[in-house]
């Protein structure tokens, strides 16, 4: 299965993603863990764009799309993956559809995680504090959320449009919206799915 989950910064993407996908014995992918490793051991892409992330900007399409499609190509995301914080621009999602057409596959299932602005302000500032991370102040969290609603919000969009989108309330325990997230998955399994290359 193939999988993308969608969310605002602080909607419990990334708890949900590895709960999900050891569920379906897929890989959890997510490119802000792989930037945020590559920062942390200094590698060259780490040194590249540890400013973009500080500042809550989007690493530009062209060095995200080559990181995940590497990523893609190994041979544990085979048989499918969770794809968690990718694509997040349009440009980024038809990239990905034309990495699925090569290949004859497509995403099966579009997870949106929704919660309310206010409450993922607040919660990532409550992650700030116990996780440090340097993109959690309140003013990069304004800003990520931003960049969110303006560049993202048209990914889910497009989902809707060719029938893939799942949305879910984000808000409750990480038990409650995990039982939500795999309803959800089981209920549209038995939604025949739009004929493939329709937008
Ligand atoms: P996340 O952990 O998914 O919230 O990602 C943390 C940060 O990594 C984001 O605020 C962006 O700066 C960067 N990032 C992650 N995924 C992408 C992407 N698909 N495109 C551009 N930037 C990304």
């Amino acid at each position: 299965m193939r999988l993308l989950i969608l969310g605002p910064p602080g909607a419990g993407k990334g708890t949900q993603a590895s709960r999900i996908a050891d569920v379906l014995g897929i890989p959890a992918i997510s490119t802000g863990e792989i930037f945020r490793r590559n920062i942390k051991e200094k590698t060259p892409l780490g040194i590249r764009v540890k400013g973009i992330i500080e500042a809550g900007q989007y690493v530009p399409d062209e060095v995200t799309n080559e990181i995940v499609f590497d990523r893609l190509s190994e041979p544990d995301a085979k048989n499918g993956y969770l794809l968690d914080g990718y694509p997040r621009t349009v440009d980024q999602a038809w990239a990905l559809r034309e990495f699925h057409w090569t290949r004859d596959t497509d995403l099966d299932h579009v997870l949106e995680l929704e919660v309310p602005d206010q409450k993922v302000v607040e919660r990532l500032l409550k992650r700030s504090e116990i996780e440090g991370r340097s993109d959690d102040n309140e003013q990069v969290i304004r800003e990520r959320l931003k960049i969110y609603h303006e560049q993202t919000t048209p990914i889910s969009s497009m989902a809707r449009d060719r029938g893939l989108l799942r949305s879910v309330d984000g808000e409750g325990t990480v038990d409650q919206v995990f039982d939500r997230c795999m309803a959800a998955l089981q209920q549209s399994a038995n939604v025949p799915p739009r004929p493939l290359r329709v937008v």
